[in-house]
Protein backbone atom coordinates (compact mmCIF):
# COMPACT_ATOMS: atom_id res chain seq x y z
CA UNK A 1 0.00 0.00 0.00
CA UNK A 2 1.37 3.40 -1.13
CA UNK A 3 2.04 6.27 1.19
CA UNK A 4 -1.35 8.43 1.47
CA UNK A 5 -0.10 12.22 2.20
CA UNK A 6 -3.44 13.31 2.59
CA UNK A 7 -4.26 11.22 5.54
CA UNK A 8 -5.08 13.01 8.51
CA UNK A 9 -1.42 12.38 10.64
CA UNK A 10 0.28 13.80 7.60
CA UNK A 11 -1.68 16.52 8.15
CA UNK A 12 -0.69 17.27 11.67
CA UNK A 13 3.25 16.68 11.01
CA UNK A 14 3.04 19.33 8.62
CA UNK A 15 0.87 21.76 10.98
CA UNK A 16 -1.75 21.90 8.79
CA UNK A 17 -4.26 20.55 11.22
CA UNK A 18 -3.79 21.17 14.73
CA UNK A 19 -2.86 18.29 17.57
CA UNK A 20 -2.84 18.53 21.37
CA UNK A 21 0.31 18.15 21.53
CA UNK A 22 2.64 16.01 24.39
CA UNK A 23 6.16 15.30 22.91
CA UNK A 24 7.69 16.05 20.01
CA UNK A 25 11.56 15.39 19.04
CA UNK A 26 13.55 14.77 15.61
CA UNK A 27 11.69 11.11 15.16
CA UNK A 28 8.31 11.62 16.79
CA UNK A 29 5.29 13.68 17.58
CA UNK A 30 2.85 12.18 20.39
CA UNK A 31 -1.03 14.00 21.10
CA UNK A 32 -3.77 12.98 22.50
CA UNK A 33 -6.69 11.36 20.46
CA UNK A 34 -9.50 13.46 19.84
CA UNK A 35 -11.83 10.82 20.88
CA UNK A 36 -10.25 9.17 24.04
CA UNK A 37 -11.09 5.78 25.40
CA UNK A 38 -9.49 6.09 28.71
CA UNK A 39 -7.97 8.86 31.16
CA UNK A 40 -4.87 8.67 29.44
CA UNK A 41 -5.07 7.71 25.54
CA UNK A 42 -2.16 9.56 23.46
CA UNK A 43 -1.08 8.47 19.65
CA UNK A 44 2.84 8.24 19.27
CA UNK A 45 3.54 8.78 15.74
CA UNK A 46 6.67 8.34 13.65
CA UNK A 47 7.56 11.50 10.87
CA UNK A 48 8.92 9.25 8.64
CA UNK A 49 6.35 8.18 5.98
CA UNK A 50 5.24 4.70 7.11
CA UNK A 51 1.64 3.08 6.61
CA UNK A 52 1.79 1.02 9.11
CA UNK A 53 3.47 -1.44 11.67
CA UNK A 54 4.58 -3.70 9.03
CA UNK A 55 5.56 -0.99 6.97
CA UNK A 56 7.40 0.80 10.08
CA UNK A 57 9.08 -2.53 11.33
CA UNK A 58 10.27 -3.66 7.32
CA UNK A 59 11.51 0.09 6.28
CA UNK A 60 11.96 1.99 8.99
CA UNK A 61 16.31 3.04 9.75
CA UNK A 62 17.17 1.37 12.78
CA UNK A 63 17.67 4.63 14.33
CA UNK A 64 13.85 5.50 13.84
CA UNK A 65 12.79 2.58 15.42
CA UNK A 66 15.11 2.98 18.59
CA UNK A 67 13.67 6.67 18.96
CA UNK A 68 10.26 5.33 18.53
CA UNK A 69 10.43 2.83 21.79
CA UNK A 70 12.27 5.48 23.61
CA UNK A 71 9.98 7.93 23.17
CA UNK A 72 6.79 5.44 24.01
CA UNK A 73 8.15 4.76 27.40
CA UNK A 74 9.15 8.49 28.27
CA UNK A 75 5.52 9.50 26.99
CA UNK A 76 4.34 6.98 29.51
CA UNK A 77 6.40 8.29 31.98
CA UNK A 78 5.61 11.94 31.80
CA UNK A 79 1.93 10.93 31.26
CA UNK A 80 2.00 8.77 35.18
CA UNK A 81 1.26 5.71 33.92
CA UNK A 82 4.20 3.54 33.99
CA UNK A 83 3.76 3.07 37.66
CA UNK A 84 -0.29 2.23 37.69
CA UNK A 85 0.18 0.32 34.10
CA UNK A 86 -0.45 1.12 30.42
CA UNK A 87 -1.24 -0.55 27.39
CA UNK A 88 0.03 0.45 23.91
CA UNK A 89 -1.19 -1.06 20.51
CA UNK A 90 -1.39 -0.46 16.85
CA UNK A 91 -3.72 -1.52 14.40
CA UNK A 92 -2.56 -3.03 11.50
CA UNK A 93 -4.85 -3.13 7.95
CA UNK A 94 -8.24 -4.38 8.11
CA UNK A 95 -8.47 -7.24 10.33
CA UNK A 96 -6.67 -5.33 12.82
CA UNK A 97 -9.17 -2.37 12.36
CA UNK A 98 -6.45 0.49 11.05
CA UNK A 99 -8.42 3.83 10.55
CA UNK A 100 -5.69 5.74 9.78
CA UNK A 101 -2.91 5.14 7.12
CA UNK A 102 0.05 6.43 8.67
CA UNK A 103 1.36 4.10 11.52
CA UNK A 104 0.90 4.98 14.84
CA UNK A 105 0.84 3.12 18.46
CA UNK A 106 -1.83 4.06 21.04
CA UNK A 107 -1.12 4.73 25.00
CA UNK A 108 -4.11 3.86 27.16
CA UNK A 109 -3.43 3.91 30.79
CA UNK A 110 -5.04 6.06 33.89
CA UNK A 111 -7.75 3.29 34.66
CA UNK A 112 -8.16 -0.52 34.50
CA UNK A 113 -7.97 -1.92 30.78
CA UNK A 114 -10.06 -4.83 31.22
CA UNK A 115 -9.34 -7.36 28.64
CA UNK A 116 -6.66 -7.39 25.72
CA UNK A 117 -9.28 -8.50 23.54
CA UNK A 118 -12.92 -8.25 23.67
CA UNK A 119 -14.20 -12.07 22.38
CA UNK A 120 -17.01 -11.53 19.19
CA UNK A 121 -19.15 -13.86 17.59
CA UNK A 122 -17.23 -15.07 14.37
P1 LIG B 1 -6.74 3.56 14.25
O1 LIG B 1 -6.22 4.01 12.89
O2 LIG B 1 -7.89 2.62 14.14
O3 LIG B 1 -5.66 3.00 15.12
O4 LIG B 1 -7.33 4.82 15.02
C1 LIG B 1 -7.08 6.15 14.65
C2 LIG B 1 -7.28 7.03 15.86
O5 LIG B 1 -6.98 8.38 15.48
C3 LIG B 1 -8.68 7.04 16.47
O6 LIG B 1 -8.58 6.66 17.86
C4 LIG B 1 -9.15 8.49 16.30
O7 LIG B 1 -9.92 8.94 17.39
C5 LIG B 1 -7.83 9.24 16.20
N1 LIG B 1 -7.89 10.50 15.46
C6 LIG B 1 -8.42 10.71 14.24
N2 LIG B 1 -8.26 12.00 13.88
C7 LIG B 1 -7.61 12.62 14.89
C8 LIG B 1 -7.17 13.94 15.12
N3 LIG B 1 -7.36 14.92 14.23
N4 LIG B 1 -6.53 14.22 16.29
C9 LIG B 1 -6.35 13.25 17.22
N5 LIG B 1 -6.75 11.98 17.06
C10 LIG B 1 -7.38 11.66 15.91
Amino acid sequence: MAYDDTNIFARILRGEVPCDKVYEDEHVLAFNDINAQTPVHVLVVPKGRYVSMDDFAANAPDEEIVAFVRAVGKIARDQGVAESGYRFLSNHGEDGRQEVPHFHVHLFGGRRLGRMITPIAQ
